[in-house]
């Protein structure tokens, strides 16, 4: 069974092609400037590279584009586009559905009214599915809401202490997203290490950051809450916050509140703290040449790691395993020292020559340390591309 995983941005679109008979990945690839006459497609199968430049009026363009590229004798990646049997979507928030949803208006609608609870993310997923399921009736689309793994937070770690009803009639509570590569981590944890009883806490830091505390493989906690805004600082987004922050800036600047949420989802987390960048990378070397706010930005950062970090070791009375994922959590061993600097009390110790040059799935942890930690590349696209199997196969998975 053929299935194209999609992620789509406001003028991108990235694929990857899985065989899910074995799960093996065909091809990679994507179009990025959609809307220009000046499109770049890309792709890799195998050892092979293809890039060229053409026009991609609108997704459907380039999606269309894609399936014809990868069905093309010479390329000998499928023998046709009719293989592909869905194209799945790593969709954030919908209101008041979860879990895996075929693509239908009532999903659009549901996805469009969290247009302002997920403002990066939603906006252009509709957009672009709604023309592809428009163009490519054909192909079903599935998506897989990030919200779905988090269906087992139990209410302590759900409810906001606001008034009842705001749950109950309204939905505003913890809904915990980053799902699917949370659920990689404890699937991938538990084969790795060949045992499924395990307390995971799980660190995705990249783009979007956030922790989930799981048990035998069920998500506890997660720090994101109502939106991904929340939790720890994301690149540019804002991460936790006081609400009644919000009238005292409005007062002082005169902005309005769409002004002001455009600020905390745009201009704030790394890159407001730093000033600088919102790139890990550009803020790291910036504090190396003593830049104070970069510096501040870091240990802000940390500190709210670690704060997590403390509550979910709380929560689950210990951890067996940290896994450190996400493009900052794979790649910084700077963050990953910080992270557990100081930790030995709690059986966490970090073994400096294997953080140092951890690559890939490795182990980082000294041989006394209690705790194993992990750097781990996540795959959200394999989660995505077995939901949308169990799907089709008539399994509605949570
Ligand atoms: P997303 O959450 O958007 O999928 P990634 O998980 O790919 O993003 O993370 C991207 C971020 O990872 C970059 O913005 C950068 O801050 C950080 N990053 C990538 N490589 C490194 C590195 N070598 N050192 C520090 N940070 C890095």
């Amino acid at each position: 069974m053929i299935i194209l995983v999609a992620n789509l941005g406001s003028t991108s679109f990235k694929y990857r092609l899985f065989d899910m008979t074995d799960e093996r990945l065909l091809a990679r690839g994507g179009v990025e400037r959609i809307g220009s006459a000046k499109a770049r497609f890309y792709a890799q199968a195998g050892h092979a590279t293809w890039e060229e430049e053409a026009a991609a009026a609108d997704h459907a363009v380039a999606v269309e584009a894609c399936l014809r590229f990868l069905a093309d004798p010479q390329r000998g990646v499928l023998r046709s586009a009719a293989d592909i049997r869905a194209i799945g979507f790593k969709a954030v928030h919908a209101h008041g559905l979860t879990g895996v949803q075929r693509v239908d208006g009532r999903v659009l609608a549901a996805m469009e009214a969290c247009n302002d609870v997920a403002p990066a993310h939603n906006p252009p997923y509709v957009r672009a599915m709604r023309l592809l399921a428009e163009k490519l009736p054909h192909i079903p689309l599935i998506a897989a809401f990030e919200t779905g793994f988090h269906q087992t937070i139990p209410p302590a770690n759900r409810l906001y202490a606001v008034p009842r009803e705001w749950a109950e009639k309204h939905g505003i509570v913890r809904h915990g997203f980053h799902g699917a590569s949370h659920r990689f981590i404890a699937e991938r944890t538990a084969l790795v290490l060949g045992r499924s009883d395990l307390r995971i806490i799980s660190c995705h830091l990249g783009g979007s950051s956030s922790l989930c505390a799981i048990r035998n493989g069920q998500s506890l906690a997660n720090s994101l809450g109502f939106s991904p805004q929340t939790g720890l600082p994301h690149n540019n987004r804002v991460g936790d916050f006081d609400p009644f922050a919000l009238p005292a800036i409005m007062r002082a600047t005169g902005k309005t509140l769409e002004q002001v949420l455009d600020d905390l989802a745009n201009r704030s987390g790394l890159l407001g703290l730093s000033g600088v960048s919102n790139d890990l990378r550009d803020i790291e070397a910036a504090a190396e040449q003593g830049n104070v706010a970069a510096r501040e930005a870091l240990a802000v950062f940390v500190a709210s790691v670690r704060h997590y970090l403390g509550a979910y070791l709380v929560l689950l009375g210990g951890a067996d395993v940290i896994v450190f994922t996400g493009g900052i959590g794979e790649n910084s061993a700077r963050l990953r020292s910080a992270v557990c600097e100081g930790l030995e009390w709690l059986g966490i110790v970090l073994d400096p020559q294997r953080n140092a040059s951890a690559k890939g799935e490795t182990p980082i942890h000294h041989d006394s340390s209690r705790v194993q930690l992990w750097t781990m590349p996540t795959n959200e696209e394999l989660i995505v591309a077995r939901q949308a199997k169990a799907y089709l196969a008539g399994e509605r998975s949570p």
